[in-house]
């Protein structure tokens, strides 16, 4: 794929970029690996004020980014102001409490290991390269940079293809708060190139936000190098909706949670499991919703849902729907694009789906919601666990029978009880299954690129 900006809304190509060649992508390797060095000497409270200077940088950014990731992958320009602006918290949440999720962990008996003391320390991999996706541009990106350089590691980013803006923007924001030179820099490549990153003896563990097919090769890849790799996947998010439910609320956040990000995030609701004694009046007012939706300009405050980010993207999402309509479904709402320039989907509620269609099984990764109506909680859990993800999951009840049976049989990640999955700095993010493995955020994001190293004394 060429490494270019192409304006999603109009399908126009706004910027064309030369890929590095093998020599640049060996100098920033390096400036990598010296800065692990480097920075394996400075103090917590160093990397925080570098961190928190970063954040000054981005807040102060905030117009001319959101700008650039609607301009590159079509989202409404007021959630681009909105990640910018949780990128910036994220940072200060790990400026903040870095210290404590990696402080020394002594063992209190430690005459049971026959020592005087013992106890464990996290020290920093070094260089650490994330592969990222173009879906969240900023917080991907950020949700791995924070707590990885506030660890001591330094981080390659090979960003996706068509977000080189936001990728070399992201290039120098951490030099810019006062990192060293190379602690973070971006590498502008297309994917081909990332196997020999993977295979170089200063790059020690790499994680990578994308598709499947993505991951399973990057993971052979590292697994191949006996290198560390985390894996954040795709997902098909179960929203299960009970008869106890607050039946308007659920709906609104149903929408929301379908199509925000122009229905392009993996922890998105994607198949919304309904009892039957709720269905009727769920279907007809989420049908209702989404039909209302403002589709246009995502540059203009207004719009709710923008174009899909690349013209293949819509065309799968395309092809999905009309498997499922060929195959018998019912289209609630929308169930075609719009008829103008870009790579719109009408926001779209797809019912009377059975096994056999691909959207039962596949990731829809575009406002198209499934609806699938259940008499028990034991069908509701069969079709939420059904697919090969397990990434997060949504349950709306008011019983706490119905409540506690969910959260200890969801095979996910996640379960958010009425209310929908969002990642929050404070909480670990992640998957099982095909949805990956490892966990971002939190002190276990924190944790996963470091060394736990056991210190026994005699
Ligand atoms: P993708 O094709 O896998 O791309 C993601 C990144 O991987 C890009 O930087 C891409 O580079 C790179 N890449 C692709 N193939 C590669 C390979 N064989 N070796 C090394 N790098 C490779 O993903 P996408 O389809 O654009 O993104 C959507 C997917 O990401 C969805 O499935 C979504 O659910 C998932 N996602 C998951 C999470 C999570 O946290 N679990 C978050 C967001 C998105 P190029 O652009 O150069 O191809």
């Amino acid at each position: 794929m060429a490494i270019a900006t192409v304006n999603p809304a109009t399908g126009v190509t706004e910027k064309t970029f030369e890929a590095h060649d093998s020599q640049e992508v060996d100098r920033r390797i390096a400036l990598a690996d010296a800065a692990t060095r480097g920075m394996r000497t400075t103090s917590f409270e160093e990397r925080g004020r570098w961190m928190n200077a970063a954040a000054d940088l981005l807040e102060a950014d905030v117009d001319v980014v959101a700008r650039i990731m609607t301009l590159e992958m079509g989202k409404p320009i007021a959630q681009a102001r909105g990640e910018a602006l949780k990128c910036a918290k994220g940072m200060r949440f790990y400026a903040e409490h870095a210290a404590e999720f990696l402080a020394d962990e002594p063992l209190e008996n430690p005459s049971s290991v026959n020592a005087s003391a013992a106890y464990s320390v996290y020290q920093p991999l070094g260089v650490v390269l994330a592969v990222m996706p173009w879906n969240f541009p900023m917080w991907q990106v950020v949700r791995f940079a924070a707590p990885a350089l506030m660890a001591g590691n330094s981080g390659l980013l090979k960003h996706a293809s068509n977000v080189p803006q936001t990728a070399l923007y992201l290039d120098t924001l951490f030099t810019r708060g006062g990192f060293p030179e190379g602690a973070f820099s971006t590498l502008l490549v297309g994917s081909q190139a990332i196997a020999a990153v993977i295979q170089d003896s200063r790059v020690k563990a790499v994680t990578l936000t994308g598709s499947e097919p993505a991951g399973r090769e990057v993971a052979a890849n590292a697994g191949s190098q006996i290198k560390k790799a985390v894996l954040e996947l795709g997902g098909s998010d179960p929203f299960i909706v009970m008869p106890s439910a607050d039946i308007e609320k659920a709906v609104d956040v149903a929408v929301t949670a379908r199509v925000q990000n122009n229905g392009q995030s993996c922890i998105a609701g994607k198949r919304f499991i309904v009892h039957a004694d709720v269905y009727d009046r769920f279907a007809a007012l989420f049908a209702d919703k989404l039909s209302a939706l403002i589709v246009g300009d995502p540059m203009d405050d207004a719009t709710q849902v923008g174009p899909l980010a690349t013209e293949s993207g819509r065309d799968e999402l395309a092809e999905l729907v009309d498997d499922a309509k060929l195959h018998g479904a019912t289209i609630l709402a929308g169930g075609s694009a719009p008829d103008r320039a870009g790579w719109f989907y009408n926001p779209t509620l797809i019912a009377d789906l059975h096994n056999g269609m691909r959207l039962v099984m596949e990731e829809a990764f575009g406002p198209v919601a499934s609806l699938y109506r259940v008499e028990s909680r034991e069908e509701a859990l069969e079709i939420a666990n059904q697919t090969t993800f397990g990434l997060s999951s949504a349950v709306w009840t008011t019983d706490a029978v119905d409540e506690q049976y969910f959260i200890d049989a969801l095979d996910a990640g996640a379960v958010f009880v009425n209310g929908m999955t969002i990642s929050y700095p404070e909480l670990p993010f992640g998957g099982i299954k095909a949805s990956g493995y490892g966990r971002e955020l939190a002190a276990a994001g924190i944790r996963e690129f470091c060394n736990l190293k056991t210190v026994w004394k005699g």
